[in-house]
């Protein structure tokens, strides 16, 4: 490329691009640039950055528009050809499933080795290690012995075992969720933890709610030094999201390797046969049924509904927590956007659709809680730089430079907004305008490209 650049200049002529974008309001959160600029993209890569005229074989006028770096999402559980084109209309061009992750690191990138319409990702899960080794009949979550029996210290010896397989295969780091497996002991948990601290590898943890919750791992994280992930922090968290996030702010200050996220919805989403959600309701006062509705007709649920639809299972919408909550939630500066995209059999929950678009408008444009800068930051930059350590190739995502991945995402800051809803979780958003993927458009003009698979997987050294 350089020695081009060089003809180029002898004969008096400028490169020609693959790709220009001209014209729009560049922003990116890692050179703190916000201003109107031309880009190249050449060979999938950014190859400038200038006010100077540029010509491509190709041109995206973006006047008027934002153009930032590409989304990524770090909790996206549908990894398919369908919730993939969800995700790139809005506005994300790398979507990772961390949480529940896989219990066969190398057979789940095989599977998606042909390419995908956005890059993509999976961490070695904790709970589906655990759900191969107890045997566990469930599909998606643990329904039987991965969530309710101890393990032997042979079988958590397994568990050890298929994670560090998991990080060998390349697993961009490690996930784990206490509540689906209530049956971990403490013991288990660290030895899970102590992988994470060998390896250098932040695990992300679904904790078990609230302040004592987040104690736990804290305590976890502390007593092994692993690098900590908490999501979710705002469903986590409900009524005591300030307690858990003044809490990560002390660990921080500690000098402690923890971060946390959070989706802009007040309602979560989760299937009605886990553990979670049977611990809590199985047992519950029936009038705190009523903080359940069955998405597909709309219904909130008494005992005999929450019984019936038990036996059949499904995804269930869980009202426990405020927009007040929530608002915190996103608009603190210590938390990464993440939607923990939700999806399965045709239905699931609207931050499959919405995430991206609904901060920048809902927090951005309408409430004006944050600036477009420090949003962009929280879809951008933060979550690259916390896998980066693990996984150099995310040092060339999230950012807007020569030499970065050409990840792009441009939309109308005057338009951008969710549209779906619990009813209608599949709706895209609007404003989304052209999201690029290695250089390559998956979304043109706000509409899908369809026949294009340029993602690649996103995935550690081995
Ligand atoms: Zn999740």
């Amino acid at each position: 490329m350089i020695i081009a650049l060089l003809l180029a200049l002898q004969l008096g002529t400028t490169p020609v691009h693959d790709r220009v974008i001209l014209g729009g309001r560049v922003v990116d959160p890692a050179s703190n640039l916000d201003a109107v600029r031309n880009i190249g993209l050449t060979g999938g890569r950014i190859a400038v950055i200038t006010t100077a005229a540029i010509r491509g074989r190709d041109t995206i006028d973006a006047t008027g528009l934002v153009v930032a770096p590409g989304f990524i999402d770090i909790h996206a559980h549908g990894q398919t050809p369908e919730t993939y084109g969800f995700y790139a209309l809005d506005g994300v061009t790398t979507a990772l499933e961390l949480e529940l992750g896989t219990a066969d690191v190398a057979a789940w990138y095989d599977e998606h080795s042909a390419g995908e319409r956005i890059n993509y990702g999976v961490s070695i899960g904790h709970i589906k290690v655990r759900m191969a080794v107890m045997h566990d009949a469930g599909t998606r979550m643990p329904v039987g012995d991965g969530a309710y029996r101890a393990a032997s210290p042979q079988q958590v010896a397994e568990i050890v075992k298929g994670i560090e397989t998991g990080l060998h295969e390349g697993a961009v780091d490690i996930g784990a969720g206490f509540p689906y497996t209530p049956a971990a002991t403490r013991d288990e948990l660290l030895a899970v933890f102590r992988v994470a601290a060998r390896a250098r590898t932040p695990i992300h943890v679904h904790i078990r709610p609230g302040v004592t919750g987040l104690k736990e791992v804290l305590a976890l994280a502390d007593e092994t030094h692993a690098p900590l992930h908490v999501v979710h922090i705002n469903s986590s968290g409900g009524a005591e999201t300030p307690a858990l996030l003044e809490l990560i702010a002390a660990a921080r200050a500690r000098g402690k390797d923890v971060t946390t996220e959070a989706y802009p919805y007040d309602a979560g989403m989760t299937e009605i046969q886990s553990a979670t959600i049977q611990d809590v309701y199985k047992t519950a006062p029936d009038e705190r049924l009523a903080e359940l509705e069955w998405p597909r007709t709309g219904e909130r649920l008494n005992r005999e509904s929450f019984e019936r639809y038990t036996r059949s299972g499904g995804p269930l919408v869980i009202h426990t927590n405020t927009e007040q909550m929530v608002a915190l939630a996103i608009t603190s500066p210590l938390t990464t956007i993440a939607s923990d995209a939700y999806w399965q059999d045709g239905t699931g929950h609207p931050r499959t659709t919405g995430t991206f678009a609904r901060v920048l408008g809902r927090y951005v444009r309408e409430t004006h809680a944050l600036s477009l800068m420090d949003a962009i930051r929280k879809i951008t930059l933060m979550p690259a730089q916390r896998l980066e350590a693990r996984v150099p190739a995310m040092k060339q995502k999230g950012r807007l430079r020569v030499g970065a991945d050409a990840d792009i995402t441009i939309f109308d800051a005057r338009t951008v907004i969710d549209r779906s809803t619990y009813r209608e979780p599949s709706l895209p958003p609007v404003g989304i305008q052209h999201v690029i993927v290695n250089g390559v458009s998956v979304v043109a003009n706000g509409q899908a490209v369809e026949g294009v698979a340029p993602g690649k997987a996103i995935r550690a050294p081995r």
